[in-house]
């Protein structure tokens, strides 16, 4: 069994004794041939007229801690779900949203949380068209998307000597978590910013584009950027090798780091919920050039095998 190591155990702070590290993938695999479906594996799936779905969710106690910001859920509700359609080469258009909420939950409250999935609906210019709401133990909300792509791109097309592209810094919503753990009273102005990210972290709709028109292959960082390596490296059947002077770092991330003693390059690789996209291009293109594709398996960081379980963050 692998342990999650402490500052990364999302905010819920434990998951059931029976998590392993590969359950999440054997249980998709299982359903995948169960419902006998060729599309199901991937950030989204592909379908006639280039429309593009995904769906994701938030879950109290797992993806947000209960005391938190209600506008930011909503937020972050949206963010994570059309960060799956970005990252393919697809626009967001259409979301359908589900709500489930507990016995006597405060309406004030859940209105809140559609106030920030409405500031998120017009920062991407994507509208809910519809959706549910049933009752539950825990406060959750799922979000369908639906989306257009000219051309999509998968976890599976990258190809020796490609070179490997992350589109900005990592390691911020981490560094944002571990902060708002702290409880302090007061946060300076870096602090601050690093729990914004965390908070409300924001797609970059450009980066469809960029992916429709130059990548082979593409994911977007939502567990951690260890996991997405591996994702790419097993999905295309090659080696990938990262270079930790590449990968890029925020200022904010970096003073943290310095203030409060940990490694930029441990956190870099541990944080979810960054919705950077992380693509592989033969071109040249201007955005941070973290590694290169080889041929062989298993991702490497400068030149030592990096193992997939680094840090994992657990589903299960
Ligand atoms: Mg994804």
């Amino acid at each position: 069994m692998v342990e999650r190591p402490a500052e990364n155990r999302g905010v819920g702070g434990s998951s059931p004794p029976w998590a392993t590290l590969n359950l999440e993938f054997s249980l998709i695999a299982d359903i995948k041939k169960l419902l006998n479906s060729q599309l199901i594996g991937d950030d989204a799936v592909f379908l006639e007229n280039g429309i593009v779905l995904s769906c994701d969710s938030v879950v109290e106690e797992v993806h947000f801690l209960k005391g938190a910001p209600k506008r930011a859920i909503g937020f972050k509700l949206i963010s994570a779900s059309i960060s799956d359609i970005v990252c393919k080469g697809g626009k967001p258009k259409y979301c359908l949203i589900a709500l489930h909420f507990p016995r006597g939950y405060p309406l004030k409250e859940i209105l809140e949380i559609y106030e920030g999935i409405k500031e998120a609906c017009e920062h991407y210019s994507v509208e809910v068209v519809g959706g549910n709401t049933t009752r539950s133990g825990l406060l959750s909300l799922d979000c369908f998307v639906f989306g257009k792509a000219k051309r999509f791109v998968r976890r599976s097309g990258a190809k020796v000597g490609d070179y490997l592209y992350l589109s900005a810094s990592v390691g911020n919503s981490l560094a944002g978590l571990y902060l708002l753990k702290e409880g302090k009273r007061i946060y300076k102005s870096f602090e601050k910013k690093l729990i914004s990210w965390h908070l409300k972290p924001k797609v970059d709709l450009r980066l469809s584009r960029v992916v429709s028109k130059f990548a082979t292959s593409s994911i977007d960082v939502s567990d951690s950027l260890v996991s997405e390596l591996w994702h790419l490296a097993k999905e295309s059947g090659v080696r990938l090798d990262v270079y930790s002077k590449a990968i890029p770092l925020s200022p904010e991330l970096l003073k943290f780091c310095k203030v409060y003693g940990k490694n930029p390059i441990d956190f870099a690789l541990k944080s979810g919920e960054e919705y950077r996209v992380l693509f592989t291009s033969p071109y040249e293109l201007p955005y941070p050039k973290i590694g290169r594709v080889r041929e062989g398996e298993g991702v490497f960081l400068d030149g030592k095998p990096l193992e997939e379980d680094y840090g994992y963050f657990k589903h299960f």
